[in-house]
């Protein structure tokens, strides 16, 4: 669509009927014994035999308030195993297939949606594929990361193709429009099934498969990327992936502190190589609240974005940052995630910006939060009071059908010596980075 203040900036949505069903799969949205949906889940499950997954609560909710309708949809394709190790080794790619493989040969559930269509696996590529025993299978599911939370599960195999294909269509948009768009123009894409940033090359890890926000930053190629992550967990694959990279500046704010995942993210930990200065962590404490957010978000992403001139960016927004998310600690509100689509939207006004999900394991709140995002960049205002009547609107009563995510009220431990600390830290790194005309110089 063109939005109603800017003629000039189109906004996209990624989502197809088949994308969703494999997405839903994953581990991580399927995590119902947190969810607060009290006495509505029963009522739920018996209407439709089981609850939804976060996928689907957050499409619905978006489609029920009217958003997509005037928004063209990106419909992704299955990419082939080929195009996953544009990033992800070709081990780990054989893995996830082989793995995937011997759990619906032990199924008795032959599901034809999340089948994995062996047509697409080339004869080289599916080779030594047939002749795995089952210590095989568990020796590989160690050797990468496959155990624990991120652990096998059925239709592994189809999810990473149809997030791969995500971001092949993502990519190809984004080129196309690089190259053919006028100077006025601007582009937004919505995906809300990506961010899943602790993924890396050979191993899953942290409810991470396939890592699209890396995958999407090698497909738009010789292009300066900002990445900006604010997901509560650091983002650490993606930090990884680029640490020596001087065209992808990752920036990631989160908490770090004793008994947090991943144990990472510190402001030492700020590129190697000609990726010095690259990479900054603006490690946060318990309690952040929106005006401590707001704040330190907005001198770091200003600065970055001023200093660094890239011609896209991509916004990882886990909705874990919430107040009430069973992993998270902050008191962040709804009125950060507007803060920062509308930030982004009418402050930056980068010519291309990504933005994809990541964690949010309170789904009534991310699906709130997701939905805030879409209103946000396509009607340009905040969503109506009450939520919408649609499929899953019962789950809401535990919120009292109020499409608002209130502010936690635990002690904010970061304090202003300690904000003024890392803010003057990060703005110093920022200042580090030594000026660049274009990305081809890169
Ligand atoms: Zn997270």
């Amino acid at each position: 669509m063109k939005d109603n203040d800017n003629d000039y900036h189109t906004i996209k949505y990624v989502h197809s009927e088949r994308y969703l069903n494999a997405c839903s799969k994953l581990p991580a949205y399927n995590r119902h014994s947190e969810q607060p949906y009290g006495s509505a889940a029963n009522l739920i499950q018996e209407e439709i035999d089981e609850l939804p997954s976060r996928s689907e609560l957050v499409h619905s909710l978006i489609e029920a308030f009217g958003i997509l309708e005037k928004v063209e949809s990106i419909e992704p394709e299955k990419a082939l195993m080929k195009d996953l190790q544009i990033y992800h080794s070709k081990e780990y790619v054989h893995a996830l297939y082989k793995i995937d493989k011997s759990l619906k040969a032990r199924s008795s559930l032959g599901d034809k949606e999340e089948d994995m269509s062996d047509e697409e696996v080339s004869s080289d590529e599916s080779s030594n594929s047939d002749n795995d025993d089952a210590t095989d299978i568990e020796e590989l599911k160690k050797q990468f990361g496959l155990v624990d939370d991120a652990h096998d599960f059925k239709g592994m195999f189809n999810y990473a193709l149809y997030i791969g294909g995500s971001c092949n269509a993502i990519a190809k948009e984004v080129n196309h429009f690089l190259k053919s768009s006028s100077s006025e123009e601007r582009l937004t894409i919505l995906n809300f099934e990506g961010g899943r940033h602790h993924a890396r090359k050979s191993r899953a890890a942290g409810f991470c498969y396939v890592n699209d926000v890396v995958m999407l930053s090698l497909l738009i190629k010789r292009r300066k990327i900002l990445c900006i992550d604010i997901d509560i967990h650091h983002g650490d694959g993606t930090e990884e992936a680029f640490f020596s990279s001087e065209r992808v500046f990752t920036v990631s704010f989160h908490q770090f502190g004793p008994g947090l995942y991943p144990g990472t993210g510190t402001t030492d930990n700020n590129g190697t190589g000609r990726g010095k200065y690259h990479n900054l962590n603006v490690p946060l404490k318990e309690g952040l609240s929106d005006k401590n957010f707001e704040r330190i978000f907005t001198s770091v992403i200003a600065k970055s974005f001023e200093k660094f001139e890239p011609e896209v960016v991509i916004l990882v927004m886990g909705a874990d940052n919430l107040n009430g998310d069973p992993l998270g600690t902050w008191n962040l509100s709804l009125e950060s995630f507007e803060y920062v689509t509308n930030f982004v939207k009418n402050e930056l006004k980068s010519k291309v910006t990504i933005i994809v999900g990541g964690g949010g394991y309170n789904y009534i709140h991310t699906a709130i939060a997701y939905a805030t995002v879409s209103n946000m960049m396509v009607n340009n205002c905040k969503l109506p009071e009450l939520i919408p009547e649609h499929s899953f609107f019962e789950l809401y009563k535990s919120v009292g059908f109020s499409s608002n995510v209130n502010h936690g009220v635990k002690r904010d431990e970061n304090t202003e010596q300690y904000l003024k600390e890392i803010e003057q830290q990060s703005i110093k790194q920022i200042d580090n980075i030594p000026p660049k005309s274009n990305a081809a110089q890169i």
